[in-house]
């Protein structure tokens, strides 16, 4: 039965770039949607900017620029994202649109009438200076139970006790330093703890959907129980507050002048503002596949860390407002880089940009995603050396090798017509067997167990090849009678038929490739579908390169910093002035090199241990080694930037940067300097 699926990722906040967990959530919800409609499936992809809120609003300002300015910017950086990645959304819309204003209005409007807003005054801090209340972020002062400096209206990042803002010691605001003052104001909430919400979510969150699977994972379903309690229990809701005051970038709400709806109101919104204009471009029916009744299945992938929301308000205020709710709800864990948590600040991602432009595949990077993703909220190890064995032994190795093997006799020997000698009923069906159990794979997200099914399907192909040795038989075939020629061709031929059936299993997973192998090798008028795995291809154009392998090289320019830019003649220019608390930011120490020694497998990198004063040492990598030996800096004083942030590169985790003079231009042979104090100085010294 065809099915009419409308699939989401989670908006992301558009006040930044994506990072590589941005991309694993599209590659794993794009393979998805890939796999649905290779089994007939229509389905709906679309995505959006998270555009309204505080954070936009003040990164803006501090720029200069409006917030739709800010959110454009990074909306137009978007496509080469998403194309590079090939992740192929219906529509990529904005929180910040007219389909959003009205739809959650509408929404607001109807929660309203059946009871579930209501207002009261609170108190909270407000900025006299800069004229607005603040959120929790905004606020800093004394932890008031171990006395912690600066530490976040929140909790304490020392001993991590969760408070009020109202509860800090000497509090301030992090945007003017002045002192909030407690300020009264009307604010709207969501009334989640209605016990008709309460009934509803109960059944909803364990529930299935009309597929029969469960609308939650189990361990997600675990994390709502201690929300909402089990049968005999109270549940532990709070009202949702709703409304922030202006100043604000949001969306009015109806018959309240200043007052806007939290960005967390609207957000989800999106994902139906962008269905909504997807269906205005594209000539769908956007009510009849949002009405409740309608058969349409609604599947939001998110991570782990926005359940609360997706869990508990958005079925809620989609039920109560008389929509269709969610039916699948498909959580991911967080990706790791060599099993360190992916950090902004302290820079352990990949840069998905730094990727595509050293040239690495993207289909590389979807087939590894793919190899370590399973149904589970788990946490994804991205590991250097794990990605190149991936994808030289098995995706390369195994998978693309079975099409370079076979291909060349059929061409050169046979012109490109496919035999088989005997029934192909059994290698049908044992085929069309394996890809029906890979498709159930992925619809399941099961990832892991698709790829390893058909890298076992790959091991027998490439067995079944080696134990005929078709090049035994190639080597006389000049001479050979009938009876060799038709054998030869059958082992070529049984070994490419198997190489379709794994290419219409990997096409979820690489489209590129896959195409490129359904139209250019086997002549075929479009892209696969499911069905095609049990149908042996008759015929091949002469093969063509489809894969290279990674160079390991790739990987230490993945996690070396971008090369200096081009300097003009004449030399770079200056960079923008900066003033005198910039620079402060920057704490330059001086250190002594302890050791020095060459990086295996760099030819650029010296791993130096540096001793800056702080009773401990410090592993540092400099791209230095084309201008110093090893043994000629040790015991040498030199600066180092002491609080860059830690760098996880291949080789380990470079703690700062030694500082060193060079050209900006590359390609001159004017060599690189490191800096070296005056005699005196001393480990650990501040430069100022
Ligand atoms: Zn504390």
């Amino acid at each position: 039965m065809s099915r009419t699926l409308f699939v989401t990722t989670a908006l992301p906040y558009a006040n930044g770039s994506f990072h590589i967990g941005h991309i694993m959530e599209y590659i794993q919800a794009d393979i998805w949607v890939r796999s649905m409609r290779m089994a007939g499936h229509t389905v709906h992809f679309v995505g959006a900017d998270d555009a309204h809120g505080a954070p936009i609003m003040l990164k803006a300002e501090s720029e200069g620029i409006t917030p739709q300015a800010l959110v454009a910017r990074y909306a137009a950086e978007r496509p080469q994202y998403l194309n590079g990645f090939h992740i192929a959304f219906d529509h990529w819309h904005s929180t910040d649109s007219p389909e959003n204003i009205e739809l959650s209005q509408t929404i607001y409007r109807r929660l309203k009438d059946a009871g579930f807003i209501y207002s009261k005054d609170i108190e909270q801090f407000y900025d006299p200076v800069k004229g607005m209340f603040l959120p929790d972020r905004y606020i800093k002062g004394e932890c008031p139970h171990c006395h912690a400096k600066d530490q976040y209206g929140d909790a304490c990042e020392v001993c991590s006790t969760v408070y009020s803002p109202t509860e800090l010691i000497e509090p301030y605001s992090t945007l003017t330093n002045a002192r909030p003052v407690l300020r009264s104001s009307e604010h709207f909430f969501f009334r989640l703890s209605d016990p008709r919400c309460v009934e509803f979510l109960r059944e909803w969150v364990a529930g299935t959907n009309a597929n029969g699977d469960k609308r939650l994972q189990a361990e997600v379903l675990a994390k709502t129980r201690e929300w909402l309690g089990g049968e005999d229990e109270e549940a532990n809701l709070a009202d949702w507050d709703i409304s922030r005051d202006e100043p604000y970038f949001g969306i009015p709400i109806p018959d309240a002048p200043g007052k806007y709806f939290y960005v967390w109101l609207d957000a989800p919104v999106g994902y139906l503002a962008s269905l909504k204009a997807y269906c205005d471009k594209a000539g769908f029916d956007f009510h009849a596949l949002t009405d409740p009744a309608s058969g349409t299945e609604q599947v939001h992938f998110i991570g782990k860390d926005i359940v609360y929301f997706h869990a508990l308000f958005w079925p809620a205020m989609l039920q109560f407002a008389g929509l269709k709710t969610p039916d699948a709800l498909n959580v991911h864990g967080f990706i790791t880089v060599s099993g360190e948590k992916m950090s902004k600040s302290r820079g352990t991602g990949i840069s998905p940009l730094r990727y595509l432009e050293i040239g690495m595949d993207a289909e590389w990077m979807r087939y590894y995603i793919t190899a370590k993703l399973n149904s589970h909220v788990e946490d994804l190890d991205f590991n250097p050396d794990d990605f190149v064995a991936r994808v030289n032994s098995d995706l390369v190795g195994k998978y693309v090798n079975i099409a370079s093997r076979a291909a060349n006799f059929i061409s050169k020997l046979f012109d490109g017509r496919l035999a088989y000698a005997g029934d192909t009923a059994a290698m049908r069906e044992e085929f069309a067997a394996v890809a029906a159990q890979v498709r159930d794979d992925f619809e399941h997200r099961e990832y892991g167990r698709a790829i390893r099914r058909i890298m076992a399907q790959a091991d027998l192909i490439n067995q079944a090849f080696d134990a005929a040795q078709p090049w035994v038989l190639a080597k006389g075939i000049q001479t050979a009678d009938d009876e060799t020629r038709a054998r030869l061709q059958d082992i070529c031929s049984r070994a490419l038929a198997g190489f379709k059936a794994l290419s219409v299993m990997l096409a979820p997973v690489l489209p590129v490739l896959t195409r490129r192998v359904a139209r250019e090798l086997f002549g075929e008028a479009r892209d696969f579908l499911w069905s095609d795995a049990g149908a042996p291809p008759t015929a091949i154009t002469p093969f063509k390169h489809l894969m290279q392998r990674v160079e390991p090289k790739m990987l230490d320019a993945l996690f070396e910093p971008p090369a200096a830019p081009q300097a003009t003649p004449g030399g770079e220019p200056i960079a923008d002035l900066i003033d005198i608390k910039d620079f402060a930011r920057i704490d330059l120490r001086i250190a002594r090199i302890v050791a020095a020694e060459e990086v295996d497998g760099s030819d650029k990198l010296l791993r130096l241990t540096l001793d800056v004063g702080e009773g401990r040492h410090r592993q540092v990598f400099s791209g230095i080694k084309a201008s110093y030996q090893p043994g000629d800096l040790v015991d040498k004083l030199t600066v180092v930037v002491a609080n860059l942030a830690p760098r996880k590169m291949r080789f380990g985790v470079s703690e700062g940067m030694v500082l060193a003079a060079s050209h900006a231009d590359e390609n001159t042979d004017a060599g690189i300097y490191v800096l070296h104090p005056w005699p005196g100085a001393q480990p650990g010294m501040r430069i100022s």
